[in-house]
């Protein structure tokens, strides 16, 4: 849970940035950062552990708060986040000797527009390209800082944590390693916007990343001796043992598909490392919302068995599910009607 708490560790930054007026935010600029900005300051190594926890967060916030242009005043050109693209907000390169610092320098005042040639001059074309995009506000408007992964511009801790997971996974390697999917970015797009709940949603997440506690991966930390499945015993229990071919998991499946027209069997195959991922891309919203409920209860009517009181039986489990899912259609739709949208169903199922 390191990266939630750092998301809400961010959201205390995003306050101190968002109010620099508020009184913490005052006695940590005159302790901390009395010349500058807190979102530019290097922190001393003596700090106190609370603020050790903002620092956290801020490293964070940093990856994901932008400048919205105004007037560009305040705003490095080199230094600061400024580009609204997917990562990494900055200029990514510069062409040799130019000494222009604020973007204020590379506009055109009497007529609200970029110096088109001299940004051309002095950026790369992707850059250029993106710089462009900006539009200057028509009125004097002054900077403002904006947080890029909300479309309302305002910090929210779920964005954060969402911000917080895809740097980590990108940093192990694990979206880079997929061949046959664009970098694997896409996927874990389909997974994060799977209409299940934030608890299912996470599950797989940790299925996909090795993050179950299975045999395998216990035995890997010296855990276990032995990785065989403890309840049926016909093989190794990795994460797609366990949520696919375990006869107590594939009951499951069978009981479900009485009333689902979950996948077959044929098509739970283990690709490779990346199979459930894999599998995740070839599947429509509904499919794939089905496969992480199923998979979801697989794994706990496993534990109970293995770990638990082993009272859950595959037919209650697989009614607990059918409800869960036809009580998520009800608010999924009673929310269509309302016309509220989206927003109201993540809510509520948070
Ligand atoms: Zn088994």
């Amino acid at each position: 849970m390191k990266l939630f708490n750092q998301a809400l560790l961010a959201r205390q930054a995003w306050r101190l940035v968002a109010h620099p007026d508020s009184l913490c935010a005052r006695l940590l600029k005159a302790k901390y950062f009395p010349n500058g900005e807190m979102i530019d300051t290097v922190f001393p190594t003596d700090s106190s552990p609370s603020w050790k926890g903002i620092e956290f967060g801020l490293e964070l916030l940093k990856k994901g708060i932008i400048w919205r242009v105004g007037n560009g005043d305040k705003i490095q050109i080199w230094r600061d986040n400024w580009i609204p693209k997917d990562s990494l907000l900055k200029i990514m390169g510069r062409r040799t000797g130019c000494r222009l610092r604020w973007v204020s320098q590379l506009m055109r005042r009497d007529v609200r527009d970029w110096d088109m040639d001299l940004v051309r001059k002095i950026f790369h074309d992707h850059d250029v390209e993106e710089v462009l995009k900006i539009r200057i506000p028509s009125r004097p408007t002054e900077d403002s800082l904006a947080w890029h992964f909300a479309k309302s511009g305002l910090f929210s801790v779920r964005s954060a944590y969402k911000l917080a997971l895809r740097d980590f996974i990108q940093q192990q390697g694990v979206a880079s390693s997929s061949s046959s999917m664009d970098g694997g970015r896409r996927v874990w797009k389909l997974l994060w916007s799977t209409p299940v709940p934030q608890k299912i949603k996470f599950f797989a997440w940790k299925l996909a990343t090795e993050g179950l506690a299975t045999m395998q991966n216990r035995m890997r930390r010296n855990l276990e001796s032995d990785s065989t499945c403890r309840l049926c015993g016909t093989g190794e229990e990795d994460s797609y043992h366990a949520v696919v071919a375990c006869t107590k998991s594939r009951a499951l499946h069978d009981e479900l598909r009485k009333d689902w027209e979950l996948i077959s069997e044929d098509m739970l195959v283990r690709s490779g490392p990346e199979w459930f991922l894999l599998l995740l891309d070839k599947l429509d919203t509904e499919a794939r919302a089905q496969v992480l409920f199923c998979f979801w209860r697989s794994w706990h009517l496993r534990n109970d068995a293995v770990h638990g009181k082993g009272l859950a039986s595959v037919e209650a489990s697989a009614s607990f599910v059918k409800n869960y899912w036809s009580s998520l259609l009800c608010i999924r739709h009673s929310a269509d009607q309302n016309e509220k949208g989206k927003s109201q169903v993540v809510s509520t199922w948070q």
